[in-house]
């Protein structure tokens, strides 16, 4: 009785926000967001990856509002010579729009050149330094690199996706005041794991990257509810903590008119 009495407060007092889910690219999209209201997610961050992506977050938007909000992006798998000023060109003219600039960063495995990749990700992240908006990071064995990039810039915002990099470089980038967010790789990724043992709750926010693949499934906005569980597993403390203090950590970083449970004023 008493697991059961414990369990249903818990229920209603999870709400959890999503901060990295590509939207657009998930076919049975009102289940799924459905799905998510019902497990307790109040907030998601949709990410753009190129031109056709970012249209389609801004419509996605438009129809959820209050529950998905848009970020426009350009990822570096993504960047073709002669897409990339149409591509920056939308996201300047809609800038107002959205509440972040991701999915972007620089990823040093895929065949697009570092130095296009440097120049494109040196544009967005100016044009999110001139609007003051918070940017979602993707670096793949390009850790360093990133954070110089932002630094230099004095962005006060940004957010490692997913974060796998090097323990010194996660501690200077949590001494800036960044996060880094937790995936459902959790599970089974030591060097994830390592990195979120580390970091305080304060510095973490939780994400799905839905529709991505964990362990043969993909992943839903619904499944950040995993995300929590083994953030929480982890740092050994109840999923109702951590819940409380990542979605207090997304709806300030992302500006989202929410009202958190625990927060004050
Ligand atoms: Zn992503």
């Amino acid at each position: 009785m008493i697991r059961d009495k414990k369990e249903q407060q818990m229920e209603q007092e999870v709400s959890l926000i999503d901060v990295h889910a590509h939207l657009d690219e998930v076919s049975d999209l009102s289940e799924a967001l459905q799905e998510a209201r019902a497990a307790g997610v109040r907030g998601i961050i949709a990410v753009g990856v190129h031109l056709d992506s970012n249209k389609k977050v801004l419509t996605i938007a438009e129809g959820n509002r209050g529950f998905v909000y848009p970020a426009l992006g350009y990822h570096p798998w993504e960047i073709r010579q002669g897409e990339i000023e149409g591509c920056l060109s939308f996201i300047r003219d809609h800038i107002q729009e959205c509440v972040a600039l991701g999915e972007i960063g620089l990823d040093y495995k895929v065949k697009v050149k570092k130095e296009l990749q440097w120049e494109v990700f040196g544009k967005l992240l100016d044009i999110a330094r001139e609007h003051q908006k918070p940017v979602i990071i993707h670096c793949r064995y390009s850790h360093r690199r990133a954070l110089e990039m932002v630094k230099e810039r004095k962005l006060q915002r940004a957010v490692f996706h997913w974060y796998t990099g090097p323990l010194e470089l996660l501690e200077q980038l949590l001494a800036m005041g960044y996060f880094i967010s937790a995936t459902p790789a959790l599970q089974y990724s030591p060097i994830h794991q390592e990195a979120i043992k580390r970091a305080p709750l304060e510095g973490i926010l939780l994400e799905t990257d839905t529709p991505v693949s964990y362990g043969g499934k993909e992943a839903r906005p619904k499944d950040v509810c995993v995300t929590m569980q083994e953030v929480a597993r982890l740092k050994e403390t109840e999923p109702v903590t951590v819940a409380r203090k990542t979605t207090i950590n997304a709806a300030r970083f992302f500006q989202l008119p929410l009202r958190c449970p625990g927060e004050q004023g």
